[in-house]
């Protein structure tokens, strides 16, 4: 989580997501001046705080808040987070990407996050069951099928989802509220292909993104050696379907350090090792390493799975990778990335990279809408093409702004820089022709 701390040494998410947008909008000339305030600021934050009778016979407490950044394209989507640092600040960044992430994906979505101040490790189920409940409660119509779409983040997860949908539904009888929230169980609703969905999405993003041959030397993930830090959801899916696909897994890692072997780890022996001492480290046969050594592997594509701010103008230069594929949000710093771009190493950026976690929360809403429970390939294959077109989109962006920046003598763009200025372009134009600007 971001903090006060963070905002000194450059890695607050707020700040960084404001220095991504300022640099993005230099490549922007049309943009009306007024816009650009529309744009950066949370249309409205919602501030809750309610009492919980705890198991001891205490009473705590609880502050709560939901950021919708924007809501032009559709509802707000995005997750809710149950963090003891998570603040305000954090969550307005993270809903700003969200709009990003949904505008370059063409869903008809806006940009939302929630959070919860509170420490899950140390609360009982019937805790998290009645703060979500209250939370909800709170929340009013501040949340809904058409208004605000939440789904799961860090630490909340399927059970919280299936609270908050049985909250609401409870205060809007008589109605399909399945839609009201996404990464529900199945049986209560959810999508086949959501739990893998941002690895298969990451897969599908990387594999189109080398047939642009824009990484020297690297069009193809077969042989592809490749390092991960972090086995959660979207670490441990990846490492499987990258191996899959004929990538080398050379290292992972997760928060108690990582394994290397050059020959090859094999991702079930390490999902095995992991599930039954609580870490890859470990692992027989293979080489311990920290997850600094992890960044600083000798590999084509790494991976940074797990949290913001990894790769930063302090470990920058010891990347050795090719390619670097944000599957976290944010784990790359903006000076990191000038300092990558100068030594040619690609960043495929998380808007564009992690999007398949909210195109498949899209399918969801979509079979949910429609009463529908859609197979399994024909998710995987509609997710496929959403990644797809969203990696050729930022592509063909980058291409133009290029030979702008080529023919003005200016500094390249990043493929941040691209991804950045079509879904800032493709919203801002859906604004404009609204004609809401009354
Ligand atoms: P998760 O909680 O399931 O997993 C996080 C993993 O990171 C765990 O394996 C943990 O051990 C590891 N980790 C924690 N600290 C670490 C450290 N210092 N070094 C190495 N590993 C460490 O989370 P997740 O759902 O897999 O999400 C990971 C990232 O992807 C987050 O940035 C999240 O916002 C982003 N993301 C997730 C989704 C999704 O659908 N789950 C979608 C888009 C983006």
């Amino acid at each position: 989580m971001s903090d006060a701390a963070g905002a000194d040494n450059g890695l607050d998410l707020y700040v960084i997501a404001q220095r991504q947008f300022d640099r993005a909008l230099s490549w922007i000339d049309e943009l009306k001046s007024g816009l650009i305030d529309y744009l950066v600021t949370p249309k409205r934050t919602v501030h809750v705080r309610f009492p919980i009778h705890m198991d001891d016979d205490s009473v705590r407490t609880f502050h709560g808040f939901r950021v919708l950044h924007n809501s032009s394209r559709g509802p707000g989507k995005g997750g809710i987070r149950y963090h003891p640092d998570v603040t305000e600040h954090e969550v307005a960044a993270l809903a700003a990407l969200m709009t990003w992430k949904t505008a370059l994906a063409d869903l008809p979505f806006g940009g939302a996050k929630g959070g919860v101040v509170c420490n899950p490790k140390e609360l009982s189920r019937a805790e998290l069951r009645r703060i979500t409940r209250r939370f909800v409660i709170e929340l009013g119509d501040a949340i809904g099928p058409h208004t605000d779409i939440p789904a799961p983040d860090v630490y909340t997860n399927e059970q919280t989802m299936a609270w908050i949908y049985d909250t609401f539904d409870v205060f809007h009888r008589g109605q399909n509220n399945r839609a009201v929230v996404t990464g529900k169980p199945l049986r209560l609703g959810g999508s086949l292909g959501r739990d893998s969905a941002t690895g298969r999405g990451c897969l599908n993003a990387t594999e189109r993104f080398l047939e642009h041959r824009i990484v020297d030397g690297l069009d193809s993930l077969a042989g592809a050696r490749v390092a991960i830090q972090g086995l959660g959801n979207v670490g441990a899916h990846s490492m499987k379907l990258f191996h899959e696909a004929g990538a080398t897994i050379v290292c992972v890692s997760d928060s108690q350090g990582g394994v290397a072997d050059d020959a090859g780890l094999d991702p079930r022996e390490v999902l095995a090792h992991k599930a039954e001492h609580g870490s890859v480290v470990g692992l027989p046969e293979t080489k311990t390493i920290t997850n600094e050594d992890l960044l600083a592997c000798d590999c084509d594509i790494l991976i940074p799975a797990a949290l913001e701010c990894q790769v930063r103008k302090d470990n920058a230069a010891d990347v050795k990778a090719r390619l670097v594929v944000e599957a976290a949000n944010a784990p790359v710093t903006p000076e990191a990335d000038e300092l990558l771009q100068q030594r040619g190493i690609v960043v495929l950026p998380d808007i564009v990279a992690n999007g398949g976690g909210v195109v498949v929360s899209y399918f969801e809403w979509v079979q949910n809408l429609e009463n529908q429970q859609w197979p399994l390939d024909e998710v995987e294959r509609k997710l496929k093409s959403k990644m797809e077109a969203s990696v050729d989109a930022m592509v063909a962006r980058w291409q133009v702004i290029r030979e702008k920046a080529d023919r003005e003598d200016g500094s390249p763009p990043t493929l941040r820089d691209a991804a950045l200025v079509e879904a800032i372009t493709r919203l801002s134009e859906h604004i404009l022709q609204l004609d809401i600007c009354m």
